[in-house]
Formats: structure tokens, C-alpha cells, sequence
């Protein structure tokens, strides 16, 4: 009945599964690494927020999520932790393919986050790291209006394992060999609905096409108009846009 009540509040899509799974209403019911908890308390969270309780128990599974909540409802963490234990059951990158052809950037990062704006990018980065940090994994943020420069040192130099960034920088850095979406396994596409707004549905969609179409997505965004739904179902497990190249 709760799991109903929270559902109903939320407006929670995933994609290919039938919705019976029990929202997980503890932190400490998610399985969690043991560090992650700990940075968790130190955030000082008590319980998970609706979205949270909702979604991280199917992220965890691997399924793709589209989640409808509004701003403030605590969709960064519901993705942020579910994607960092993506990347803590990688077998130290061994079993992802590594690309011969990086320019020198070490393989790429192993997950991915689209933002729409340079202010939410950096937002997203500064919510994500401590979470990272916990467990040994590294951030980068890349954005326009910057110096290009010092966030291609950066991405050469950190090799990040988490990648934060705008369209239009992100495909910048990729044809200019800065970094590579070869090892991409999970993709989660923030403030879908700022994204396409801001017309960057093309970016997002050349983005997706270039990222091994087994990932996980996630999708969030705060209103869910024919537009977003259009663009969840393309870059969800439904399959590829056939309109849209990969970044060349
Ligand atoms: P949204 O992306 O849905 O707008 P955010 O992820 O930015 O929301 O979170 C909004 C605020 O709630 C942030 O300040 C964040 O630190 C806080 N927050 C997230 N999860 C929790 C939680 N479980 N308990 C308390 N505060 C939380
Ligand atoms: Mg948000």
C-alpha cells in the first residue's frame, strides 16, 4: 500500500519491468557498501527520501529508470549512489573493453552524467564527490564558458571513473580525443526536460548513440511532457535512435 502511495506521488516509470518491487524505506536495506553508509551518515541522512526509496532498490538491479519528481526531491543521491556501486562491481576495468585508439586517456570514464547547464553540472559534481571520494572513486566536471585546457589536464591527468558534463563540452573533448565514451556502462541523463528546452536534443541523442547500447540510463526530469517521453523511450533499453549518427 505504501509502495502504492509513494508511487502515485512520484509519477515513477522504468522501463521494462512490471512495478512490484517494495521501495526499500532504510538506508541500511539498499546493501550498501559498508564506506558508502558511512558517507551517507556523515551527509547527515537520516531516512531516503520518496524518490530515493523508490528507485534505488531497481537501479540496483541494473534496470533503466525514468523518474518524474520535482526540484528538491532528492533525485542526485537516488542515482549518485546506485552509480557508484555500478562502478565498485566493475572488475577493476578488466572486463570492459579498452580502447586502443584513447589519444592517451586511459580508457575513459565508466559512468556518465548529462547536464543541461554549466550551474547544475558543477552542482552535480559538488553533491557526487564526497560519495565518490568515499569509496576510492574519482569525479571530473567539464562544462563550457571555461578554459578548455585545464579540463582536458584534467581528464588526462585524473582519469576519472565519473564523468559530469554539458553536451556540447563533452562532445568537444570526445572528438578532440580528451576522453572516450568506450567504457560508458552507465548513463544517467539529468533535468532531461531543461535539456531539450535548451535545444540540445540532438547532442544528447548523437551522445547516447556513441555509449555501448547494453548500459544502464537513468533518466530524471521534473515534468514529463510527449517530448521527454519521446526521447526516454529512444535512449532507454527500447533501443537506438535511427535518425540520429554517433559523434564522428
Ligand atoms: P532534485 O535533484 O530532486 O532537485 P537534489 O538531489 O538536488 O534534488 O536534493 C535536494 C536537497 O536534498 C539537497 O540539498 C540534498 O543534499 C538533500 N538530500 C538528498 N537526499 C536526502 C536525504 N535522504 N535526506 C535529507 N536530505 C537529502
Ligand atoms: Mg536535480
Amino acid at each position: 500500500q505504501k509502495a502504492k502511495e509513494i508511487r502515485k506521488k512520484l509519477d515513477l516509470r522504468v522501463t521494462g519491468l512490471s512495478h512490484n518491487i517494495k521501495p526499500c524505506v532504510s538506508f541500511a536495506h539498499f546493501g550498501f557498501d559498508e564506506k558508502l553508509l558511512g558517507a551517507i551518515a556523515n551527509a547527515k541522512y537520516t531516512e531516503p527520501t520518496d524518490i530515493q526509496k523508490q528507485t534505488i532498490p531497481i537501479a540496483l538491479m541494473g534496470h533503466d529508470i525514468i523518474g518524474i519528481a520535482k526540484t528538491g526531491s532528492g533525485k542526485t543521491a537516488a542515482y549518485v549512489w546506485p552509480m557508484l556501486t555500478h562502478i565498485s562491481k566493475q572488475p577493476n576495468g578488466e572486463a570492459l573493453p579498452k580502447n586502443d585508439d584513447d589519444g592517451g586517456c586511459g580508457g575513459g570514464p565508466i559512468a556518465l552524467v548529462l547536464s543541461p547547464t554549466r550551474e547544475l553540472a558543477i552542482q552535480i559534481y559538488n553533491d557526487t564527490k564526497p560519495f565518490a571520494k568515499a569509496l576510492g572513486f574519482k569525479t571530473t566536471v567539464i562544462y563550457g564558458g571555461a578554459s578548455k585546457y585545464e579540463q582536458v589536464r584534467e581528464l588526462q591527468t585524473k582519469n576519472p571513473d565519473i564523468l559530469v558534463a554539458t553536451p556540447s563540452r563533452l562532445i568537444d573533448m570526445i572528438k578532440s580525443k580528451a576522453t572516450t565514451l568506450g567504457r560508458i556502462t552507465f548513463l544517467v541523463l539529468d533535468e532531461a526536460d531543461q535539456m531539450l528546452n535548451l535545444g540540445f536534443e540532438n547532442q544528447v541523442l548523437s551522445i547516447c548513440n556513441s555509449i555501448r547500447p547494453d548500459r544502464q540510463t537513468l533518466l530524471f526530469s521534473a515534468t514529463f511532457p510527449r517530448k521527454i517521453e519521446r526521447l526516454a523511450h529512444i535512449v532507454t533499453c527500447s533501443g537506438n535512435d535511427g535518425d540520429s549518427r554517433p559523434i564522428q
